[in-house]
């Protein structure tokens, strides 16, 4: 496959992006997007440039999880062409499927629109000069990953998965599709979430809703690195359903982000 990885007038794309980083999971709901603005914050918080780009069709999140449902981007005038100033939150740049349509209302995505979107994102976004750009991807495999691959050269990719059955089965199939030669990503590893819960009245007791280990088998599996262990915790869903990510409040939640971020600098 040809790379597109320059403008109409020959310029590269994101020349001033060191990392991009792609965050992946094989099934909708197992914390991908939680992962991905959690990270960033974590990342920025380290003292890092970052962006995030939501590109999951299926459920924009990012403006939830950032508290910017009711923004949306302005855009300017440069040489003729239309620039998209991204919004930016707790030093987070941010772009998102979900500003481009009311929170409310259901768009049907087809393969295309949703991969010229995530082109647009890429090639008409004032991101200056970036340490990471990450990109929230849609679950599952689709044109996006492909469209992804070949606009732009990610440096890696990050699988989100639970530790349950189903989950790993298709975190499996997601693992697969970014060593296929079409896509051809490195994986920087895997991150179990919802890996155990721990109830608060019982710190030294941990429970595994979802089976044990399953995320860091799959990592030994491909011979990729074990990220780390999320808990389940209520105020991460909460942190996320009030767009205040959890990893801003210390504490047990504000140290598995961290030493995620940790782990995807290295
Ligand atoms: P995905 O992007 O994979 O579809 P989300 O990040 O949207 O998944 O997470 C799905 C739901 O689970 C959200 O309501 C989120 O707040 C919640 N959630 C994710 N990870 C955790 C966790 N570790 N503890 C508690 N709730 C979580």
């Amino acid at each position: 496959t040809s790379q597109v990885t320059t403008t109409r007038d020959n310029t590269p794309l994101l020349p001033n992006v060191k990392n991009i980083i792609a965050i992946a999971s094989g099934k909708g709901g197992v914390g991908k997007s939680t992962t991905a603005s959690n990270l960033a914050v974590a990342l920025a918080n380290s003292g890092a440039k970052v962006g995030l780009i939501d590109a999951d069709i299926s459920g924009p999140s990012v403006p939830t999880m950032f508290n910017v449902e009711a923004e949306q981007p302005a855009v300017k005038q440069e040489n003729g062409k239309n620039i998209i100033i991204p919004i930016e939150q707790y030093g987070v740049k941010l772009m998102s499927i979900g500003f481009l349509t009311p929170s409310d209302s259901a768009v049907v995505w087809r393969g295309p629109m949703a991969s010229s979107a995530l082109k647009q994102f890429i090639a008409d976004v004032e991101w200056g000069d970036l340490d990471y750009l990450l990109i929230d991807l849609p679950p599952g495999t689709s044109d996006i990953h492909l469209t992804m691959v070949q606009t732009i050269p990610v440096t890696g990719a990050v699988i989100v998965t639970t530790p349950q059955k189903v989950a790993l089965a298709d975190a499996t199939k997601g693992l697969s599709m970014f060593r296929q030669a079409q896509i051809n990503v490195p994986i920087l590893g895997v991150v179990e979430n919802m890996a155990y819960f721990t109830p608060e009245e019982l710190p030294n007791n941990k429970y595994y809703l979802f089976g044990k280990e399953g995320g860091r088998r799959l990592a030994d599996k491909f011979e990729v690195p074990f990220l780390g262990e999320i808990p389940i915790v209520q105020s991460i869903r909460e942190s996320g359903d009030t767009g205040f990510p959890a990893v801003m409040k210390a504490g047990i939640t504000e140290k598995a982000f961290s030493e995620l971020a940790e782990s995807v600098a290295r």
